[in-house]
């Protein structure tokens, strides 16, 4: 029988994916418009792109519902297929693995508002939207949920609480930190710094802490918010950050880390103690690919007892 995700980070660290979104809009998918719609109207579409991820050597990936919540598909018109459109996506990430043992994350990304008396969105509102969602998912069949690219701790508690009563096994949240102006430390927008996070996350029961997107966030400080999660607390560590610093070429969002570069980081996050190690907006298979590579040369000389 598969192990549970929680069971399998114990025993070695685990590859995620790379980015969805910007996969998504290189297959064509427009600006503006609903990529999640896609796990029913292009499914082969979202598969190719899992299955390269799989391919690759992920053996972990996030499921295409980022924004799966009804209030990010109101957006869109797609309020009504919740249900549908993440039970589809479940469905995807598991047939990208073939048949080949890997962990199906539910992805829950951030409402895309700000709730009172901030914003427009009563808590209610959020915290049906992502109940109905981690349910949508966890009867789907997903191994974890992760809620992610989260910056205030009010918001991730609600997607934490969701994911509890859903039942999920293992329940992952990720930060979006940005690196301050003087580049000597990162905290989110909302002003949450990985120790804070760190502690809220456990105190609430999550099973693992994350972090993932933000400006600034490079492989080298993704370690260094790892050694700080380390710092607080023993629950297991997951990174995936940008590739790179997104540069605004004709209007378009290029990320320019190479996979050779990028991978470059993976030894110093596994030896600050990462259990997953993915990557987020601009990342691709080759990224992955270049990940594994350096994952597993450092893992035959850890059992060689070097
Ligand atoms: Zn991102």
């Amino acid at each position: 029988m598969k192990k549970s995700f929680g069971d399998a980070i114990k025993e070695r660290p685990l590859l995620g994916d790379g980015a969805m979104g910007t996969q998504l809009m290189l297959a064509g998918l427009e600006q503006g418009n609903c990529g999640e719609e896609w796990n029913l109207t292009h499914p082969e579409r979202v598969l190719a792109i899992q299955r390269r991820y799989a391919e690759a050597g992920s053996d972990c990936i996030l499921t295409n519902t980022f924004g799966g919540s009804r209030i990010m598909l109101n957006r869109h018109s797609n309020g009504g297929q919740v249900v549908e459109i993440n039970r589809a996506a479940v469905a995807i990430a598991r047939a990208a693995f073939g048949g080949r043992e890997g962990y199906v994350i539910g992805d829950i990304g951030p409402f895309g508002g700000l709730m009172e008396p901030y914003g427009d969105f009563s808590e209610s509102e959020v915290r049906d939207a992502f109940n109905e969602q981690a349910k949508a998912l966890v009867e789907a069949g997903a191994d974890a949920i992760i809620i992610e690219t989260q910056t205030s701790l009010e918001e991730l508690l609600l997607g934490i609480r969701a994911a509890q009563q859903a039942g999920a096994r293992a329940i992952i949240g990720s930060m979006a930190y940005d690196a301050t102006l003087d580049g000597s430390t990162f905290r989110t927008m909302m002003g949450v710094d990985p120790e804070r996070a760190a502690e809220f996350i456990e105190e609430h029961g999550g099973s693992m802490v994350a972090l993932n997107c933000g400006t600034g966030m490079d492989m080298e400080r993704a370690r260094q918010a790892v050694l700080r999660y380390k710092q607080v607390t023993d629950l297991p560590v997951m990174v995936q950050p940008n590739a790179g610093q997104p540069k605004l070429v004709e209007m378009k969002a290029v990320y320019e880390e190479a996979p050779e570069q990028m991978a470059q980081g993976v030894v110093p996050l596994l030896k600050a103690g990462a259990s997953v190690i993915g990557a987020c907006c601009g990342s691709t298979p080759e990224h992955i690919r270049a990940f594994r590579q350096a994952m597993d040369e450092y893992l035959k000389h850890e059992n060689q007892g070097l």
